[in-house]
């Protein structure tokens, strides 16, 4: 079959190797890790292939991709590595799919000042390698660092699992370079901080495809930890855990993971090693010999003090050891079950009211076989919750609608209690239609209102984000 005028011409201006159209490659990027993407690929009615996918070298070949694409009014999918979880990436037929991991190569690496450049599509391994060979690190560790690229990082305002000391991404994000739908380019200068006006670089943070491509990212990095060592403990209840976490992070101890299973998650996660009806407390203390010392004993002393007891010290180098293991969602599929992860965030006096009224909201929905928490992220002034729920309903058709079921129930017992739909995943399509609820009619049409200015075309990743 001929390809399409667009192909045409991107294949003239760009060579026909950094334009695939080859089904393999392009069934393969045509969505991301999103549940629902994933049943209908399953059942046989699969997310459409792009027109083609781009694979650019370098920024100059992704203004040419946006400039073509614009000319034709025709829609440009932004693609990290397809980690996402939310739907950020799901091409249309008539989409061009831009495969940001073609531009994978470490830009600059500079020791006095630990910063890194890198181009947006590198993996987040490849750039932790590429520092570990200076003795550096990254301190941003998303559970996917294999599966995802800096620039999706950006993309989509993600968190790693160390963040309680070291921040997200926007907290070691310095400077970025990124290709506007008009065709221009948005540089920011790398400093530590400026007071310039409105950061441009958050505008492009949390943006999921839809304002700009990022084409390259700095982060400030970080010298690897001289040691780490590890605090366990065992709580009566989710309150007393959280009531934990708080003081010790307003005490002013930072550790760089604190986590805090409920019952369930904590049976589930770290099977025979946790006594049932306990709620379980991981911390993970890096740094100086001394500060680590220091802090393992102070936050100690908290917890024993707020009625926590030591839990088995087998748990703390287990966890590290299994942090990136996940099931796939593929072998639950096909036994006919949904199930997925919902990260939110509250501050301190609704955490309780959080989790309870997400777990209560689970409560009554048919077929449920799992509902259960845990947190992951820390701050003085509150705490992100990590709820999974796994439900198989009577008959395969309903798998679709018992899912959004469950979503909706989640996102609505979260802005009722006041926190955040999403702490770390994005909006993507499955929260789509809760944000205009949690931004408020004055947020909303803020960010339409910018959609509008940057892309009145609307080619920038049609259908993400931005409630229709
Ligand atoms: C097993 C697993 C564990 C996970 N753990 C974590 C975790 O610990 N923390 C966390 O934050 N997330 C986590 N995620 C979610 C996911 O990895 C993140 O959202 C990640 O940032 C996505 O990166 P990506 O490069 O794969 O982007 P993609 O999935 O390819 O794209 C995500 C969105 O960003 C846009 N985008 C991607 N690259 C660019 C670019 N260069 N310019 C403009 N837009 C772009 C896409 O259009 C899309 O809307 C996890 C996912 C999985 C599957």
């Amino acid at each position: 079959m001929e390809p399409s005028p667009i192909v045409q011409r991107l294949i003239q201006a760009l060579g026909p190797e950094l334009v695939l159209t080859d089904r393999v490659t392009l069934k393969d990027r045509r969505h991301d890790y999103w549940l629902l993407s994933q049943l209908e690929d399953l059942q046989g009615r699969g997310v459409p292939d792009p027109l083609c996918v781009v694979a650019p070298k370098d920024r100059a070949d992704v203004v040419t991709t946006v400039n073509l694409c614009r000319e034709s009014l025709t829609p440009v999918v932004p693609f990290g590595l397809g980690s996402g979880v939310v739907g950020g990436v799901r091409t249309g037929p008539g989409a061009v799919l831009l495969d940001m991991s073609a531009m994978a190569r470490v830009l600059e690496i500079q020791v006095d000042n630990l910063t890194a450049t890198f181009q947006a599509g590198v993996r987040g391994a490849d750039a932790e390698a590429a520092l570990a060979h200076c003795g550096l690190t990254l301190g941003h560790y998303p559970q996917s660092i294999d599966l995802s690229t800096v620039g999706g990082w950006v993309a989509t305002r993600s968190s790693g699992q160390f963040s309680t000391a070291y921040g997200s991404i926007e907290d070691i994000l310095l400077g970025l370079e990124a290709v506007l739908p008009d065709g221009s380019l948005l540089e920011t200068r790398c400093v530590p901080r400026a007071s310039t006006g409105p950061d441009l670089k958050a505008l492009l943070t949390g943006s999921e495809g839809t304002l700009g491509v990022i084409t390259a990212v700095t982060l400030s990095v970080r010298w690897r930890p001289e040691t780490r060592d590890f605090n366990v403990f065992t709580a009566p209840g989710m309150e007393e855990g959280f009531e934990t976490q708080r003081y010790i992070l307003q005490s002013g101890w930072r550790p760089a993971v604190m986590r805090q299973y409920d019952e369930a998650d904590a049976a589930r996660l770290f099977p025979g090693l946790v006594n049932e009806n306990l709620v379980l407390l991981l911390l993970v203390h890096e740094g100086p010999s001394a500060a680590v010392e220091a802090e393992k004993e102070a936050c100690s002393a908290l917890a024993r003090e707020l009625g926590c007891t030591p839990g088995d010290p087998a748990i703390g180098p287990r966890w590290m050891e299994e942090r990136n293991h996940v099931p796939t969602f593929e072998e639950f599929l096909k036994e006919g079950i949904v199930l997925d992860t919902i990260e939110v965030a509250a501050l301190w006096d609704r955490m309780g009211a959080l989790y309870r009224s997400v777990m209560e909201s689970w409560k009554t929905v048919p077929g449920i076989l799992y509902r259960a928490a845990h947190s992951s992220h820390g701050y003085r002034s509150g705490l992100n919750l990590y709820f999974t729920f796994a439900a198989k309903p009577d008959r395969p058709g309903e798998m679709a609608s018992l899912y959004e079921n469950c979503w909706e129930r989640a996102m609505e017992a979260t802005l009722d209690v006041g926190g955040t739909i999403s702490h770390h995943h994005g909006i993507g399509r499955v929260r789509k239609a809760k944000l205009e609820r949690e931004l408020g009619p004055g947020g909303i049409g803020l960010l339409r209102k910018m959609k509008q200015v940057l892309d009145p075309w609307g080619i920038m990743n049609p259908g993400v984000l931005i409630p229709d």
